[in-house]
């Protein structure tokens, strides 16, 4: 199997299993992986996931340095890691430098963990240094399961960035914006914009998951699970059932992966 899940989180072993609880007390969700790398392994290899893309997220300035550690540890034909930045690190341009001058492709933001607004203008130096260092940006977008419902990073704001910054990478999370998916079809749908399907299904139903999928532009649209908070074997039969063509399906499981990534075909 070819499959890329676009969207996966895993932690040091050190740490995995204080992460995982930390995080499950947070909010309704269970895990499932032990939040280990070979516990994603495990889960890949279940699924016929092929790659996944690890997003960490640092939730204060002085994270950036481990989490860039780590990524390069991990890092595999298999595990794609992608770093983090803080909005509050003084040395964000630097260090969205050093992250493409150590071969990582990619940043994770996530407004709520880390308190931002999406368009907020003190963002504007560090999305113009992923541009300039041809990184792709993996953005938490819409709202979030453990938090308030604040419009920090719906359509709107999404919209506005692009806008700002048309050459921005940006791949958007759960169907362009979770649980804000008229706001996503009246703003998004249909436009040059990436996003990855993770947390959708069970949250809008299956056949309006599948119009959304089938309207987007093919070259779009992304497979993502967001593991361990959604089990990725669930994730792959349920893009089975939504019988997409097989062109767009592909596209979906790994051909937009594989080009976003530089991949080799
Ligand atoms: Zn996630």
């Amino acid at each position: 199997m070819n499959i890329i899940d676009f969207h996966t989180h895993a932690f040091p072993d050190s740490i995995a299993a204080r992460a995982i609880a930390a995080l499950e007390a947070e909010g309704p969700c269970k895990a499932l992986t032990d939040g280990t790398i070979n516990g994603l392994l495990r889960s890949m290899d279940n699924a016929g996931i092929c790659t996944s893309v690890i997003a960490s997220i640092a939730t204060k300035p002085a994270q950036f340095e481990p989490i860039l550690a780590w990524s390069k540890k991990i890092r595999s034909d298999r595990i794609i890691p992608f770093a983090s930045i803080h909005p509050d690190d003084p040395d964000a341009t630097e260090h969205i430098r050093i992250t493409a001058q150590e071969g990582i492709q990619g940043i994770k933001l996530h407004p709520y963990y880390q308190q931002f607004v999406l368009n907020d203008p003190r963002m504007f130096t560090i999305y113009e240094s992923i541009i300039s260092q041809n990184l792709i940006l993996l953005c938490h977008t819409g709202f979030d399961l453990a938090f308030p419902h604040d419009r920090i990073c719906d359509p709107e704001k999404i919209m506005d960035v692009l806008e700002r910054f048309p050459a921005l990478n940006l791949v958007t999370s759960h169907l362009g914006a979770w649980e804000d998916w008229d706001e996503v079809e009246r703003l998004m749908f249909g436009k040059p914009i990436y996003m990855e399907i993770s947390y959708s299904k069970g949250f809008i139903p299956d056949n309006r998951i599948a119009e959304i999928l089938n309207g987007h532009p093919i070259d779009y649209i992304l497979f993502g699970t967001d593991s361990p908070w959604m089990d990725q074997s669930e994730a792959a039969r349920f893009v089975d059932q939504l019988m997409l063509d097989t062109e767009r399906k592909t596209a979906l499981l790994y051909r937009n992966a594989r080009r976003l990534l530089g991949m080799t075909p």
